[in-house]
């Protein structure tokens, strides 16, 4: 049977920044993406602009994940911080920048150059990519691999990491598979619901309120006359009732805490207004999966399984999710970058780390004639057209 160091299962953001440190690091690893195309969520994000990260200290952006989630992260965040991030972005030319309330996008604001530095890094270190491949089940060999089968094939590695993403934008492919391998090789998967969603509001009020954009709201989640919880940004008015970074936030906070029977008090240059929503949008139209698989059963350290030896778990499979602003892609490319690295100290076939562009670094050493394939341009990525 194939077998190999690492199969990744996703090719979301996690999984393709997991497959790029795999490279790096001399692995031989495989993506496995269920399907046609890898990183479909990731090219829509931020309206297809891609807010990678927020370019705030990782002690804050801690303290915005908050609990339970800011623990377990904190390992992750600090070996690969916001800062790390961007200058990783520079270093494999991909120019970054931020926006006056520190959020970060590529220089071009197009999603699809962040996509396509993934996918030439990856055939710049020869990790495969296998597409339209749905991972199945995993099972534990006596030798100690993990076997992972898929509709068509069955392959063995070293160690597997899952990065099937939440449940939200299912048409991205997020649909859940990896919370169900994982429960059926013994792990506990905390209830979905919506984090970072919109909120319906009675056909009334729609009527009275047109459809616009409003900034620096200061929101107040109320409860039994109290403020529990206060986020701050723009507060969209949509066909259906409220969205804007304000509302969605505060979607997530009320699903992390449970809170019922709550309204939302808005300010807006001093004036105040008080807005009781129907419901929460659909887990299918939310940003972000509050829930996933139990934190408490992942080695922090490492995203390792405390269940099963040599499986391995990042990204918003787990059960994290963050404020809108680059939180959720940082929580994903960090906790993909730690596990991999985890990986690479216990794979015994490791060889060494790979130079980025091998050729060109013998011949700046030596000026013998090169094998192989051609040194290749160092790429900026600017307004390329996604395939
Ligand atoms: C509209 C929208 C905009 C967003 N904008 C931002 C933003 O600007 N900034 C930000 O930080 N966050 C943003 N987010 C959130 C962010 O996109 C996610 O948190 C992030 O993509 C999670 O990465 P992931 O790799 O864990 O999962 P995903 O990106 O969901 O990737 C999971 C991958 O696994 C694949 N897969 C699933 N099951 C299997 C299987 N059985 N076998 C093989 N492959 C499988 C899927 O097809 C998918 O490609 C946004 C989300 C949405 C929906």
């Amino acid at each position: 049977m194939p077998s190999t160091d690492l199969i990744i299962i996703g090719g979301g953001a996690a999984g393709l920044m997991a497959g790029v440190t795999a490279g790096e690091l001399g692995l031989r690893a495989v993506i496995l993406e269920s399907r046609p195309k890898p990183g479909r969520k990731l090219l829509m994000c931020g309206n297809n602009r891609c807010n990678i990260t927020s370019a705030i200290p990782p002690s804050q952006m801690l303290a915005d994940f908050g609990e339970p989630i800011a623990p377990f992260l904190k390992p992750a965040l600090t070996a690969f911080p916001p800062d790390a991030l961007r200058a990783w972005c520079h270093k494999n030319g991909l120019l970054t920048k931020m926006q006056r309330d520190k959020r970060v996008y590529p220089h071009s604001e197009k999603a699809a150059d962040v996509h396509h530095l993934f996918t030439d890094l990856l055939a710049t270190y020869g990790i495969g990519l296998m597409l339209n491949s749905s991972a199945r089940e995993i099972i534990p060999q006596p030798s100690g691999e993990l076997l992972v089968k898929t509709d068509n094939l069955e392959l063995s590695a070293t160690c597997v990491l899952i990065a099937t993403g939440g449940v939200s934008y299912p048409k991205t492919g997020s649909v859940g598979d990896g919370q169900k391998m994982v429960s059926a090789l013994g792990h506990k998967v905390t209830p979905y619901r919506p984090g970072l969603a919109g909120f319906d509001m009675p056909p009334a009020w729609i009527a009275a309120n047109p459809m616009r954009s409003i900034p620096n709201v200061k929101l107040k989640i109320m409860v039994g006359g109290k403020a529990v919880a206060t986020t701050e940004g723009f507060l969209e008015i949509e066909k259906y009732g409220i969205g804007g970074p304000a509302v969605t936030n505060a979607s997530r906070i009320i699903a992390r805490r449970d809170l019922k029977n709550y309204s939302f008090e808005v300010d807006v240059d001093g004036k105040k207004w008080t807005l009781n929503p129907v419901r929460v949008r659909p887990l299918k139209e939310a940003m972000v999966t509050v829930g996933g698989i139990e934190l408490s059963e992942i080695n922090p350290r490492t995203m390792e399984s405390k269940c099963v030896p040599g499986l391995f778990l990042a990204g918003e499979v787990l059960d994290i999710d963050g404020p809108s602003g680059g939180y959720n892609l940082q929580a994903a490319f960090s906790t993909a970058r730690l596990a991999v690295e985890a990986i690479a100290k216990q794979c015994p076939t490791r060889k060494k780390p790979v130079h980025k562009n091998p050729s060109q670094k013998k011949s700046a050493q030596n000026n013998r004639p090169q094998k192989g394939r051609p040194p290749r341009e160092k790429r900026h990525y600017q307004n390329r057209k996604c395939p």
